[in-house]
């Protein structure tokens, strides 16, 4: 890397950069070393002028939203951290639809409370998701039955290599479950600067979710609930999950979900489904593949809700939420995690996949994984 100070750049120092910033500050998991320069970008064009500098000081970039979603080192990042924060949402009629059109810095739940105040159907099921807009693209973001690629259009970059400004159609993105291309094969060479969604003016809340349902006393044949119905149903449900971070919650230091749901074959199924007198939660999919409940899974290996390993742990309300009891580093979290999967794998012969990216490791996720 560079030395910053031998290229004689002004412009970190105008923005307001800082040195060794402690990245916990900007955790959900308040977990993660210092940053080697750390800046707020706020202002719309800030990030370009910004990455340039970067590829010009030759120094690595990680671009933070609200830091709901990573797990980083102890270590932390050396390099340049840049937390994206405000901008604006805009709304274009476009027919039956209304085009919305949001800065990468807005905070997700702000969009969604905005839209559902609209009257707009979309995004109601996503509410009191963490995070900023521009990392909803990145795992393309779900919960209780809807996913934001059904209504994201297009995604705003600057691929940080050229400095080139460019509009990514929802349908290159490469959109999966808990996946994208930015996730995978494209993991740093963008930076999302917005977002564009199309949302149905006449949508009525869409409810799929079981327990949601029963939430909302809906019946097969009673009338659809409004948006703004389910958004409320929704925000009590994550609730009583501690799925919305509240300051008072000791559950509340995690990044969600921390393993994803594995998909297995319909003889893995069959075989687990014999191994325990439990009903195993088991939902076919489109590619002839069975997706499995990894909080279920790890329930069997013998790790219930509130379970303790020195200061890591689990939620006691959500099985699958690994969470920092205080004082937790990087390292207790990563031999909580690995313990769960060694003794999932072992029992089920099924290899749980972590959600959240992990940033400033010296080794492979896979590594990490597997560590005793
Ligand atoms: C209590 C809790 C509940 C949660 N519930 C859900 C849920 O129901 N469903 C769900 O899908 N997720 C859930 N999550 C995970 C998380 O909130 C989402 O993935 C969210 O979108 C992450 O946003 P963020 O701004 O915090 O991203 P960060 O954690 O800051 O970043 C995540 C990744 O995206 C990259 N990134 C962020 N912003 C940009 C950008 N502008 N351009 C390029 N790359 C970027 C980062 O480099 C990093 O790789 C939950 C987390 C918590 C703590």
């Amino acid at each position: 890397m560079a030395q910053v100070e031998a290229l004689g750049l002004e412009m970190p120092a105008r923005l307001g950069l800082v040195e060794n910033e402690p990245l916990a500050a900007h955790t959900t998991f308040e977990v993660g070393g210092p940053a080697r320069y750390f800046l707020h970008c706020g202002a719309a064009g800030q990030s370009e002028e910004l990455l340039q500098w970067a590829r010009r000081a030759e120094i690595p970039v990680l671009v933070l939203g609200g830091g709901s979603n990573v797990l980083i080192s102890d270590r932390g990042f050396d390099g340049l951290v840049v937390l994206m924060s405000g901008g604006s949402i805009e709304l274009a009629s476009c027919g039956e639809q209304v085009r919305v059109r949001v800065d990468a810095g807005v905070e997700w739940d702000a969009l969604v409370e905005r839209v559902v105040h609209e009257g707009l159907g979309g995004l109601e099921c996503l509410s009191g998701i963490p995070g900023r807009v521009g990392a909803a693209p990145i795992q393309n973001i779900g919960a209780y039955g809807q996913e934001v690629a059904e209504t994201i259009d297009g995604v705003q970059v600057v691929e940080r290599a050229t400095g080139q400004k460019r509009r990514i159609s929802a349908n290159q993105c490469g959109f999966g479950y808990r996946s994208s291309h930015f996730k995978g094969k494209w993991r740093d060479r963008f930076v999302v600067t917005g977002v564009e969604f199309l949302l149905s003016r006449a949508a009525m809340g869409r409810v799929t979710y079981p327990d949601l349902r029963r939430h909302l006393g809906l019946t097969p044949d009673g009338p659809a609930p409004g948006p703004l119905a389910v958004r409320d149903g929704v925000l009590a449900v994550r609730r009583a999950k501690s799925m919305v971070i509240d300051a008072g919650d000791p559950n509340r230091r995690s990044a969600g979900s921390f393993f994803t749901n594995p998909f297995v074959t319909i003889e893995t199924a069959a075989a687990i489904r014999r191994q325990s007198d439990r009903q195993l939660p088991a939902y076919p999919a489109a590619d002839g593949s069975v997706k499995l409940s990894a909080a279920w899974l790890i329930e069997e290996a013998g790790f219930t809700r509130g379970y303790e390993l020195g200061r890591a742990g689990l939620s006691s309300r959500h099985t699958l939420a690994l969470i920092n009891r205080g004082g937790a580093t990087a390292q207790d979290l990563l031999s909580l995690a690995a313990k769960i999967r060694r003794q999932v794998r072992e029992m089920f012969g099924v290899t749980l996949t972590p959600e959240p990216v992990f940033v400033g490791f010296d080794q492979p996720v896979e590594a990490l994984m597997d560590q005793d």
